[in-house]
């Protein structure tokens, strides 16, 4: 299996590797850059991070855009500082070699504007990676048909990312009704879109459109709910990325441990 999670790379792009190994995991998601920040610094060592990827054993690496970025808004310097960012994080992942990066959305109140605003800015970068499009527990990116909307309406090359508390935040009953909503994401999106699984459990409870993690097994999901996830055959090859707290209950080694130890 591919599991992994959102690691630091505060210390360069290459030390992804020992930082994700180090904990147990064979695929790692980054920022590029702080995430609360409009700054970008040159990308350094970024040969050396070509080179370890290819030797070692952790795949996919993927990249997580800023919090910061709205592409559904109306208000044009948000708007271009959003797009500046963007156009630098698709530039940083192909001097790194990196083929995705995951992106929230965006925020609109008018649904239909946002989803508009969201394709017509996206198809105005240029880029050979793979965009990520990540469901979210509330707003535009809360239902699949969304998610849709912009995918078929866009011209890169793009796949989903399923986030299991954002789903089951949603209202997708992920826990009792497994099947009914990989079903719905088949004859929505396709399966085939489905590219990468961010494994959080939920602070709260289905519908509640809060987006809290918790750590898995501990929260609403719990622990039968992630053994029925991970070992659903639909699943099974799907890369997944913790992004669960880190606590004086957990970090996410000892998260990565009881995900493997769930593997049927
Ligand atoms: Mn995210
Ligand atoms: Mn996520
Ligand atoms: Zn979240």
């Amino acid at each position: 299996m591919r599991i992994g999670a959102h690691v630091s790379i505060a210390r360069g792009f290459p030390s992804v590797f020992d930082n994700i190994k180090s904990i147990g995991g064979n695929c790692a998601q980054i920022f590029s850059h702080s995430p609360r920040s409009w700054k970008f610094k040159d990308v350094q060592k970024a040969e050396e991070f070509r080179e370890r990827y290819k030797k070692e054993d952790v795949s996919p690496i993927v990249i997580h855009n800023s919090y910061l970025v709205n592409l559904a808004s109306l208000d044009k310097e948000l708007h271009r500082k959003s797009m500046e960012n963007m156009r630098k994080e698709f530039e940083t992942a192909e001097i790194l070699g990196v083929n995705y990066v995951n992106i929230h959305p965006g925020s609109n109140k008018d649904v239909k504007i946002g989803l508009n605003r969201i394709v017509e800015s996206l198809n105005d970068i240029e880029t050979k990676a793979y965009l990520l499009l990540e469901n979210t527990a509330s707003g535009i990116g809360s239902e699949f048909e969304r998610l849709r909307y912009i995918t078929e309406n866009i011209t890169i090359k793009c796949g989903v990312t399923l986030d299991t508390c954002h789903t089951y935040a949603a209202g997708y009953d992920i826990v009792s009704n497994l099947d009914n909503v990989l079903d719905e994401f088949d004859s929505i999106m396709g399966l085939e879109k489905l590219k990468l699984i961010h494994l959080n459990d939920s602070k709260f409870e289905l519908g509640s459109k809060r987006d809290r993690h918790e750590h898995i097994g501990l929260g609403k999901i719990g622990m039968e709910g992630f053994r029925n996830f991970i070992n659903h055959p639909k699943l099974r090859d799907i890369p997944e990325i913790l992004e669960t707290p880190v606590d004086k209950r957990r970090g996410f080694k000892e998260n990565i441990e009881i995900v493997k130890g769930l593997v049927e």
